[in-house]
């Protein structure tokens, strides 16, 4: 029996709630198995461990996940604490230190889902954005002088490399040549940003030679989000830079039901380090210690995470039973137009895969 060690770290706000729901339901698919197990270690890192160390996590505290085969990642976010410090002290601290550079974020209408776009058939939305996950706009380049008086002065500079770039753009056409359509759609911001990102063209243009059987072209990103909306079918895979995609991605969770639903992952692609999958969503103050969270977002990065450590039928099973609960209205959450909690659905994902085994058994 293969044993895959999973580090969970819920952070702030409803990612307390999501990631033991994820966690729940991983334990449950192992009880399903024969063929692995998990073990799980929890780290309290985020707003809390911050009010009592003043920092998010340990310093040294990459050293505790290296060994992981995957995490588990909640939210970074706190109301009582500014949003730069809790998202570059846990969550960016994660991503870079283990140089996670490809973000990957799938959008689909799932079953029952009643997305927003009133002429758009479930079939015709099915994405996945690859977001540049370590420079660009949030390299952290960047610095403030003078401050408080009336000469203040800041900097964020978005800084891109030949390395960098190429390769997030190698990793999203393959993963379009992976897919069905083998279709790519490179988004860009060259007429106004006339350095970094006509480099970013250009090293396109070089690693396309590569796939000549991907089909790709290139939108600039703010007619994507009017492309997003108006013809969704004529994307599928898209690439992006750091803040475009961050952008874009939310868009497309929306268009697809709801942020609660949307999930990620933070790959390292050449496995160096553990990868980290996540719900896209935040820690949602307006919600959270009430039960309300929809732990999908958080199921399907699970998915995502299977689907990384290679058990591609149990991450399909998952898929299947997620999709069964939200065909199920009457196990929406409140972010659906629901009334179910977050156990409700949690429990419902579960009874799913411990129904597989039974029927396996029989
Ligand atoms: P948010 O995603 O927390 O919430 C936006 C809205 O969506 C809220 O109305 C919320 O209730 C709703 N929502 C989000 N997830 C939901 C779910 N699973 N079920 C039901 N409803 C859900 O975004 P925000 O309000 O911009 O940010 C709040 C905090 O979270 C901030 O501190 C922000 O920095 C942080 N944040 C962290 C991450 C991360 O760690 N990856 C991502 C985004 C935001
Ligand atoms: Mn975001």
């Amino acid at each position: 029996m293969k044993t895959y060690h999973i580090a969970t770290i819920p952070g702030d706000g409803i990612g307390k709630e999501v990631v033991p729901a994820g966690q729940q339901v991983l334990a449950a698919l192992a009880a399903a198995s024969n063929t692995f197990q998990f073990t799980f270690e929890d780290f309290d890192w985020g707003g809390d461990y911050y009010r009592k160390h003043g920092e998010m996590m340990p310093k040294n505290g990459l050293d505790a996940l290296r060994n992981k085969d995957a995490i588990l990642f909640g939210s970074a976010g706190d109301p009582d604490i500014a949003d730069h410090i809790t998202l570059w002290g846990l969550r960016l601290k994660i991503c870079q230190g283990f140089d996670q550079y490809a973000n990957v974020r799938p959008t689909r209408i799932l079953p029952g889902i009643d997305g927003p776009l009133k002429r758009c058939k479930p079939e015709d939305l099915n994405w996945v954005i690859v977001r540049e996950n370590s420079e660009g706009e949030y390299s952290g380049v960047g610095g403030r002088v003078h401050q408080g008086h009336p000469i203040e002065a800041a900097t964020d500079v978005s800084m891109m490399t030949r390395v960098g770039v190429e390769r997030i753009l190698r990793y999203a056409f393959k993963l379009a040549q992976s897919r069905p359509r083998k279709l790519l759609t490179v988004i860009t911001k060259s007429n106004a940003q006339r350095h970094a990102m006509v480099m970013w063209d250009e090293i396109a243009l070089e690693v396309s030679r590569d796939f000549p059987d991907v089909k790709w072209d290139k939108e600039l990103v703010d007619a994507a989000t009017a492309r997003m909306v108006n013809k969704p079918a004529t994307l599928d895979t898209i690439v992006a830079t750091n803040l475009h995609a961050d952008i874009l991605s939310d868009l497309a969770a929306a268009l697809a039901g709801s942020l609660g639903i949307a999930p990620t992952g933070n790959i390292d692609p050449e496995r160096r380090y553990p990868s980290m999958f996540e719900p896209i969503h935040g820690s949602a103050f307006d919600i959270m210690g009430k039960g309300l969270a929809n732990p999908v977002g958080t199921f399907w990065s699970v998915v995502m995470l299977l689907e990384h450590l290679g058990e591609h039928e149990a991450a399909q099973r998952v898929m299947q039973a997620i999709e069964s609960v939200t065909a199920t209205p009457s196990l929406h959450t409140g972010d659906l137009g629901g009334k179910a909690t977050t156990v409700e659905v949690t429990n419902a994902v579960c009874a799913c895969l411990a129904a597989d085994k039974e029927r396996k058994a029989a």
